[in-house]
């Protein structure tokens, strides 16, 4: 209101026009929103004309006077002023655009992603990538007031083992041979802790060739910070500090101080490591009060030392016949592989059960009480292998969670997870893996159990988890020639295969590598979760769809034969 009878001149795209009688009306965009634009057809004819005559996504430059509107826009931002035109550019005209570029637009999915360029010409979209911005501009904030300094880190690289496969470029100038792109930057950030930096952060691409899904993205971006001189809690301190900040300056949210739960506390109450704490709905073990049974299934459960655990669905007694069998199809599904589902229903004409043959009423109640329910509520049972069935009523937990609407709950829950197993035996393999990558340091009172019992050993790991998220993991690293040997050792490297990978870390670590740890954020899961949507994909410019390919550009394609001839490549079908 406060430009009202100044002459200014705006430049933008045409979003829609409208004629009422003797006057046009354009709206025009821009990055900042929109302006209506007034075209008088009795006080200038001919530019009224050429007004009427713009096509939308045309590129005007239009000159005028600012004027309070006689109908005031309280949803538009410059909805109290309007512009009457003077003089009128057309900069560019514009084909009809695929799909309207408003925010409930009628294109679909991949046809925006063809058009991404006009699709990033909507307000919601836009709006994401500022927030982007944002986060990132508060990120480095912070890490440079706590005198982190970004450096840079090579692209082309050789492999690092995250756990993913990796993205190969071949080499040119060396025939036959090929660079990795780095699933992350870790061993280059561990080096510049030997070299003495201290304090380093990147906001970095890392490239992992996974399969996809809505929160992964081949390449994606993270906030990646190492620190010399810590323990454990110096890194849980700065980043907790950082994730404060950030809901402090854009959500203008006081976080609480963190809680710590180690990973067999989460896998004991939520079955995940990444447990959504908003509600309850926690495992409950029913073991004790099962312990006796002649019912055979759980009978073997007991003796073999698995888990009969449960978890109370409140309010839903009335599940009908349908929707239990439909639960039961799904733990039985290859994914989660359960041998079936137990049902407990509590409602007012008393207990009801699928396994009402070999427990009394009695039993029954004191099961669904054990999980903290009441009249009305559904108490699902699953019985098997302690891992496997934790993670099943995990998962069990979420989808219902889902069903019930609690995976909305407002609010924001993080925690960190600590003390995971280093190592994770593979039995099919007969080997074991890294848990969270080989320069994970175990805890150190367990360094002894390096020799003796390699399953039972704890990293000195940790992971942020925010409402079911994975924000964020690290560690304290591996800073001794021999630990590290060791680990490569128990990870069934052999000497050579180690040192030809890893020598150059190994060697570093034998000249004066100080300790070190450090954590990685997922920069675009960040952004997602404050944006509070669960695909990735809006925060990034230009993603990548479900099958990895960037349908605007058409890529991956295939290259020419010199260019393969060049590289020393043939292709075999
Ligand atoms: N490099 C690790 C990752 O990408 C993070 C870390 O350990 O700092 O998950």
């Amino acid at each position: 209101m406060e430009h009202v009878g100044q002459t200014v001149t705006l430049s933008g795209w045409v979003q829609r026009s409208r004629d009422m009688g003797g006057l046009t009306f354009l709206d025009l965009r821009d990055r900042y929103g929109l302006t209506q634009l007034s075209f008088n057809l009795s006080v200038n004819e001919k530019l009224c004309m050429e007004a009427r005559k713009l096509g939308r996504e045309f590129v005007i430059q239009a000159t005028g006077l600012v004027k309070e509107r006689s109908s005031k826009n309280a949803k538009m931002p410059t909805g109290d002023i309007e512009i009457e035109v003077t003089a009128l550019k057309i900069l560019n005209a514009s084909q009809t655009p695929p799909f309207t570029i408003e925010e409930n637009t009628d294109g679909g999915e991949e046809l925006r992603m063809k058009f991404r360029y006009l699709d990033l010409r909507r307000e919601t979209v836009r709006k994401k990538l500022e927030l982007r911005h944002t986060l990132a501009r508060y990120t480095r904030q912070y890490l440079d007031e706590q005198a982190f300094i970004e450096v840079e880190t090579p692209v082309l690289i050789k492999s690092t083992p995250e756990g993913a496969r990796d993205f190969i470029v071949p080499s040119r100038l060396n025939q036959g041979e090929f660079y990795a792109l780095p699933q992350s930057p870790q061993t280059f950030k561990q080096l510049l802790m030997v070299s003495g930096f201290d304090r380093y952060y990147q906001i970095v691409k890392c490239f992992r060739d996974e399969d996809l899904r809505a929160d992964r993205q081949p390449e994606f971006t993270q906030i990646d910070c190492e620190m010399s001189f810590v323990e454990r809690d110096d890194v849980l301190n700065t980043f907790e500090g950082l994730t404060k900040y950030l809901f402090k300056k854009i959500k203008g949210i006081d976080l609480p101080d963190f809680p710590r739960m180690s990973y067999d506390e989460a896998m004991a109450r939520y079955g995940i490591d990444k447990p959504d704490t908003r509600f309850a709905m926690e495992i409950c073990q029913l073991n004790n009060l099962i312990a006796g049974t002649d019912f055979a299934v759980f009978k073997s459960v007991i003796d073999e030392n698995g888990l009969i655990g449960g978890i109370c669905a409140a309010g839903c007694a009335e599940y009908s016949r349908k929707q239990l069998d439909e639960l039961t199809e799904w733990v039985k599904d290859s994914k989660r592989g359960m041998k079936g589902l137990v049902y407990v229903k509590w409602n007012k004409e008393g207990i009801k059960s699928s396994v009402d043959k070999f427990f009394s009423p009695e039993q029954l109640k004191s099961w669904i009480e054990a999980a903290g329910g009441k009249e009305g509520d559904l108490l699902l049972v699953l019985a098997g292998p302690l891992e496997k069935t934790q993670k099943a009523l995990g998962e069990l937990r979420l989808e219902l969670a889902k069903q019930l609407g609690l995976r909305d709950t407002p609010g924001y829950n993080p925690l960190w997870v600590i003390d995971f197993p280093l190592v994770e035996y593979n039995a099919e393999e007969g080997r074991y893996y890294a848990m969270h990558h080989p320069f994970t340091s175990p805890n150190p009172e367990d360094l002894p159990l390096m020799d003796t019992d390699p399953a039972a050993i704890r990293a000195n790991a940790y992971d942020l988890v925010i409402n079911g998220v994975e924000i964020g993991g690290g560690s304290i690293r591996i800073h001794d020639r021999g630990v590290q040997q060791k680990m490569f050792d128990l990870l069934g490297f052999t000497r050579e295969e180690a040192q030809e990978q890893f020598g150059f870390l190994m060697n570093a670590f034998e000249y004066g590598a100080p300790p070190h740890g450090g954590i990685a954020f997922g920069f675009d899961r960040l952004c997602a979760m404050f944006g509070g949507v669960e695909s990735i994909r809006d925060f990034i410019a230009f993603p990548k769809n479900n099958a990895g390919r960037d349908v605007m550009i058409d890529a991956p394609g295939a290259v020419n034969p010199a260019q393969l001839k060049e590289l020393g490549l043939k292709i075999t079908e």
